[in-house]
């Protein structure tokens, strides 16, 4: 109960300018010229582009291409790149936008950002284990990354809206060579004001709009899979949903600490409910499980309570993910949770009675 207390007094607004990993604004607007962009090699075939490695000038660039059917979600990716005060370490720099002939003739659209080198979240964990501080790190940058979205604030004049990304899933980001993590893929994401949201750079009225129509079925927490979205208030609605994923994706993340295995050898990396639900399921799968069985993935055995650091991470986890969407947690206090549980580890049989270890 005190931790938890702890917890819930840090958890204060913070002002988002102030926050140590905000970079500032760039000089302008971010442009280039097409013919300083030369593409090297395919990373990446997704579901609404492809994603190339190349250069800018002497600057490796990652160059996401999409085809004149894939437009509206360019568009909505390079509107939320453009927003003033996007400049944080947990999302890409931006170079900036065109458009260019194919060599067929056919036009594609072009969205040139920073290179992140070591793959999506998805790909290292498989490939990688982590210990409790890497842990705590990729949780804190990632919850950091969706706080900086969520927030609005004014800062030298100009105005950066509460955004939703919602597609938030252990392939939309990418793990930096820090081991820290950014955010990408924009193209659902929605700049939300109250009951006024925008895609595409167009205002959308919301009760007109399903807010269940976009994400990853795996990650949609329950509210969406029953298509029961608080619309009175969508812009915390909006922001929830992004929190419950997040919650998933500690979970995938926490699966891999070799810490928290102690002794034991620590499970091949799985996707969220891969071992309930398999590598593809539907949508009415995602419902029944999710939404009216109550479902999540499991904790372990061997993640006790008794030890301090893991009671506060299976809470944090357990916060984000909560049925009622108005009880979990904000993308802020997520990230100022993993801070505190940064050195929860050295103490973690403080405080425990020494017949409960
Ligand atoms: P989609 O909307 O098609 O899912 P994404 O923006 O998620 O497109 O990109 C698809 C994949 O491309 C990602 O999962 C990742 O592997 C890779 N990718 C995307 N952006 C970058 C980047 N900035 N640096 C390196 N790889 C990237
Ligand atoms: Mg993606
Ligand atoms: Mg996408």
């Amino acid at each position: 109960v005190i931790v938890f207390l702890v917890y819930r007094l840090r958890c204060v607004p913070r002002d988002a300018p102030n926050d140590p990993f905000f970079l500032g604004e760039p000089l302008s607007t971010p442009l280039f010229i097409m013919e300083d962009l030369h593409t090297t090699h395919l990373i990446a075939s997704g579901r609404f582009g492809t994603v190339w490695k190349g250069q800018l000038s002497s600057v490796p660039v990652a160059i996401k291409v999409f085809s004149p059917a894939q437009r509206q979600y360019f568009t909505n990716e390079q509107d939320i790149l453009n927003l003033p005060h996007m400049t944080h370490v947990a999302l890409p720099k931006f170079y900036g936008a065109g458009e260019r002939e194919s060599v067929d003739g056919i036009p594609e659209y072009l969205i040139v950002m920073e290179y992140i080198e070591s793959g999506s979240l998805t790909e290292y964990l498989r490939t990688h284990t982590l210990d409790w501080i890497k842990l705590c790190r990729m949780m804190y940058s990632a919850a950091a990354g969706l706080a900086h979205l969520h927030a609005d604030f004014t800062k030298a004049d100009k105005s950066k809206p509460a955004i939703a990304h919602r597609d938030f899933n252990s392939r939309n980001i990418m793990v930096k060579a820090d081991l820290s993590c950014c955010l990408v893929d924009f193209g659902f994401a929605t700049r939300i004001d109250g009951c006024h949201f925008y895609r595409n750079g167009q205002e959308e009225n919301a009760e007109q709009t399903s807010l269940s129509d976009v994400g990853t079925v795996r990650y949609m927490s329950p509210e969406v899979l029953e298509g029961a979205v608080n619309l009175r208030d969508c812009e915390a609605s909006l922001k929830q949903i992004d929190v419950y994923a997040l919650g998933l994706v500690i979970w995938e993340m926490a699966m891999r600490c070799t810490d928290l295995f102690q002794g034991l050898t620590t499970p091949e990396y799985q996707l969220p409910f891969q071992a309930e639900l398999g590598l593809h399921p539907s949508f009415e799968q995602m419902q029944v499980w999710v939404s009216r069985n109550k479902q999540r993935p499991p904790f372990p055995d061997i993640w006790k309570d008794t030890n301090q650091a893991i009671r506060a991470l299976k809470e944090t986890i357990e916060d984000c993910w909560d049925q009622d969407a108005e009880a979990r947690l904000t993308a802020m206090c997520v990230e100022e949770r993993a801070l505190d549980m940064t050195t929860l580890w050295e103490n973690r049989h403080k405080g425990t009675p020494a017949t409960h270890r």
